[in-house]
């Protein structure tokens, strides 16, 4: 165990990428970068996490912020409830003694939003305090090295390797060694192709079938399709707004195509996406049309020039930016780019 300790320090010292919450590890910072890269990549947290900072730079800063001002700087990162937990957890540290996290994971599992999994991260990397972190990317290395072949749907499977992640933990370096793991998992023991020939662990570790280790079972997948309706009137574009409709509560929504009420137009064309939610797959379609008779009154007109400011689902505002000829990906709309698209759209 020391070996594998020692090899995964020095190989990390040389190795470890320069991450912005790596470079002053508060308490804050590290609480910030974990519920964010919660099933989300490190490229696509990288530019969240430095705007995040700027806007919200402590506790208080955050606990004071309205929830909507919350939740439109993590729009595009998707799974919101991490943002609210976020929110919520800055409200309850504002009222702790001293407004700071507490350093022992124990306590920092009494706080929303925070799992044995995030309590284990923040108390190593941000405190210092010997205690194991184990995410997929620790669970896939330690499955690797210790040839763990039991199924990880399986909660005894879990068990196991969360045991050999604590009997792995020591008073020297815990923050370092806490990102030393997860940083083998992200650069070097990849899911698929491993870099066995470059790993530090290479003459430790089991090295089995990597198609069959870690094992996991796997979830059922659903698949849907929907059309959703682009109807434009006087420069303003027909969305849901929040409260309405039974996913995204709190955002703005393009409405379901109705045929009974819209007319499909012949131009622009439709555009489409796949995106995932939950166990779903969803083919949506973004359909142009008008109104056969009088709009609904639940829908607002929104001018496009404001479609920047609002709260939308990702897949939405990715739909209105391919519709308006943007790319779609930057995860803002270009609000002075809208009305020059649309007239773009109309004359095409
Ligand atoms: S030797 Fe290969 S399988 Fe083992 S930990 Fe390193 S990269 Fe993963």
């Amino acid at each position: 165990m020391d070996h594998l300790r020692s090899r995964l320090l020095a190989w990390f010292d040389r190795a470890q990428r320069d991450l912005p919450w790596r470079r002053h590890p508060s308490p804050y910072a590290v609480a910030v970068s974990e519920f964010m890269l919660q099933q989300t990549q490190v490229a696509t947290v990288i530019p969240y996490f430095n705007r995040w900072m700027q806007r919200f730079p402590d506790w208080s800063a955050l606990a004071t912020a309205p929830e909507s001002t919350v939740l439109k700087a993590w729009e595009g990162l998707g799974y919101y409830r991490r943002a609210r937990l976020l929110h919520g957890l800055a409200q309850r540290v504002v009222a702790l003694p001293g407004g700071e996290l507490p350093r022992d994971p124990v306590a920092l599992r009494e706080l929303p939003g925070i799992g044995p999994y995030t309590a284990g991260a923040i108390a190593s990397i941000a405190f210092d305090v010997p205690a194991a972190a184990v995410d997929g990317n620790v669970e896939r290395v330690l499955a690797r090295v210790f040839d763990e072949r039991g199924d990880f749907a399986m909660p005894a499977t879990r068990a196991r390797i969360a045991a050999k992640a604590a009997a792995l933990v020591r008073d020297e370096r815990p923050s370092a060694y806490t990102q030393a793991l997860m940083e083998l998992g992200a650069l070097v023991c990849l899911p698929r192709n491993p870099h066995c020939a470059l790993c530090p662990l290479h003459a430790l570790c089991a090295r089995p079938d990597p198609a069959r280790v870690p094992k996991k079972s796997r979830t059922t997948t659903t698949r849907e399709s929907e059309t959703l309706a682009w109807i434009v009137e006087e420069g303003g574009l027909f969305l849901q707004p929040p409260g309405t409709g039974p996913r995204w509560p709190d955002f703005w929504k393009l409405p379901v195509w109705e045929e009974s009420m819209m007319v499909p137009a012949d131009a622009p064309r439709p555009v489409g996406l796949t995106y995932g939610i939950t166990r779903y797959r969803v083919a949506a379609t973004l359909q142009p049309g008008s109104w056969a008779r009088a709009s609904q009154p639940e829908l607002c007109r929104v001018p496009l020039e404001a479609l920047g400011e609002l709260l939308l689902p990702a897949p939405h505002r990715k739909l209105i930016g391919r519709m308006l000829g943007q790319d779609g990906k930057s995860g803002q709309l270009q609000a002075p780019v809208v009305a020059g698209s649309l007239a773009k759209a109309a004359n095409d």
